[in-house]
């Protein structure tokens, strides 16, 4: 089956440049200026559209269950609405249930996701704590093309580990040529300060981020940073907050250190005060929403490259299971929505509002993913060879974003309302139209898993 782009501005590596574009076989086989129709083809018009490199969401949680729940979307839902957001790569996390082994846990997701996705996933690894027992299975995974192995710091929850693992496991990733990547928050404060907060009888979703400070983020940063320089590692820090931790990894890369930083939308857009509202329990994400400054400090991060991913934590509970907690931060299911909104939010809020370019976007959510994750050149860039996986939007005056209008079976957004200015029209993956103005197309379980290469960490 063969696809022609006409006329689209595309987003590469060498620049914005308007070409032809045309897919073959799975594949971006020809960019040129003009490129003849071949016979039973399909074409798409995208003059006046932006073709960019579809999105690469690293941080994704779909059929996750936690909290008493199963987050509500499945492989099929939440990669449709990946797809109507223009993201045509996820990665999701394979978290062994108690007793299961790491490749258990990957194979048991692999089997969900196989027959239901509708895009391209891979997944990483989750390191648990309890007997440090995961560690010597990390080349099990490997060799199913796994190559990134989240860690949960805060060692006092469950599946948290402490430092003398988070070393170890740092030693053997980097032996390995394969990544860690650590959720980032100091276990003692978090559990100090909830229980202080319990015993003051203060355990409203107001009361919330006073639970889980910044400063419990920024300590376990600056802990992983100096582990992973013992250790000669190199270290991905998931979801960052706190605008003070983006100032830490400011200066911790001036050193030389190999540091690889994600923040989310919900960090650069939202803010705590959304936990005074009538509804502000919907809100709950862990690490919380912060104050408008740290905000600012991450966006800081982004135009000085300090931070060099924007994934989504895409881990949504319905309004009722949300609702259920009563509002008390201690029942509420934790996690937000968010791939399908990752490019419409971050295009709005960083290329129109704060003058940020389309190729520093670009890098941002599909070029630096690839390469830090290992998927790169066959994902995250339009070059002859690589898959057809293409995002084609167009810039519209302000429509609004509106959670009835999104595929994701969650039944809420916290960018309810939002102004966008950038309209997914087509999203493309491996050359087959999955999603056209509004409708979601292709085979349920078309999309294939990714077996990973080594992080490619040259860039950073
Ligand atoms: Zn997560």
């Amino acid at each position: 089956m063969k696809l022609l782009v006409r006329g689209g501005r595309l987003v590469t590596e060498d620049g914005v440049y308007e070409s032809d574009l045309l897919a073959a076989g799975g594949r971006i086989e020809r960019i040129a200026p003009s490129i003849p129709l071949p016979s039973g083809c399909r074409e798409i018009n995208a003059s006046g559209m932006i073709v960019m490199p579809g999105v690469i969401d690293p941080h994704v949680h779909l059929d996750l269950n936690a909290y008493g729940y199963t987050s509500s979307d499945d492989f099929f839902s939440g990669t449709g609405s990946a797809a109507a957001g223009g993201v045509t790569t996820l990665i999701d996390f394979a978290i062994p249930s108690p007793g299961q082994s790491m490749k258990e846990a990957f194979k048991e997701k692999l089997r969900r996701a196989e027959s239901a996705a509708l895009v391209d996933f891979s997944f990483h690894a989750q390191l648990t704590g309890s007997e440090g027992a995961s560690l010597p299975d990390m080349e099990e995974v490997l060799e199913e093309g796994v190559r990134s192995f989240k860690i949960f710091m805060p060692s006092t929850e469950g599946w948290g580990m402490d430092d003398y693992l988070l070393y170890r496991a740092l030693e053997k990733a980097s032996s390995l040529n394969s990544l860690v990547m650590v959720h980032a928050e100091t276990g003692s404060l978090v559990s100090g300060f909830t229980e202080s907060l319990i015993s003051a009888g203060r355990v409203s979703i107001k009361d919330y981020p006073g639970s889980r400070p910044g400063f419990a983020e920024k300590t376990a940063v600056l802990r992983a940073a100096l582990l992973a320089a013992e250790a000669g590692a190199p270290l991905y820090l998931c979801h960052l907050s706190a605008g003070s931790s983006a100032a830490e990894i400011r200066r911790l890369k001036r050193t030389g250190l190999n540091i690889l930083a994600e923040t989310c939308p919900q960090y650069l857009v939202l803010n705590e005060n959304i936990y005074g509202d009538e509804e502000g329990y919907l809100a709950a994400c862990a690490p919380p929403l912060r104050k408008e400054a740290d905000s600012f400090e991450l966006w800081r991060g982004i135009i000085e490259n300090t931070i060099d991913t924007a994934g989504t934590d895409h881990c949504p509970f319905l309004r009722s299971q949300k609702k259920a907690g009563g509002g008390s931060f201690l029942k509420t299911p934790m996690g937000l929505p968010g791939v399908e909104t990752l490019f419409s939010v971050m295009y709005t809020e960083g290329v129109e509002k704060r003058g940020i370019s389309i190729e520093s976007l670009y890098r941002l959510i599909s070029l630096n993913p690839a390469r830090i994750f290992g998927l790169y050149p066959r994902k995250g860039t339009l070059k002859e060879g690589s898959d057809a996986d293409l995002h084609i939007f167009s810039e519209e005056q302000g429509f609004q974003i509106r959670g009835s209008e999104l595929k994701t079976a969650c039944d809420w957004t916290p960018f309810e309302g939002m102004e966008s200015v950038a309209r997914t029209r087509y999203t493309v993956s491996r050359g087959e139209i999955v999603y056209e103005n509004g409708v979601l197309k292709g085979e349920k379980g078309r999309g294939v898993f990714l077996s990973r290469g080594e992080p490619d960490l040259r860039y950073f």
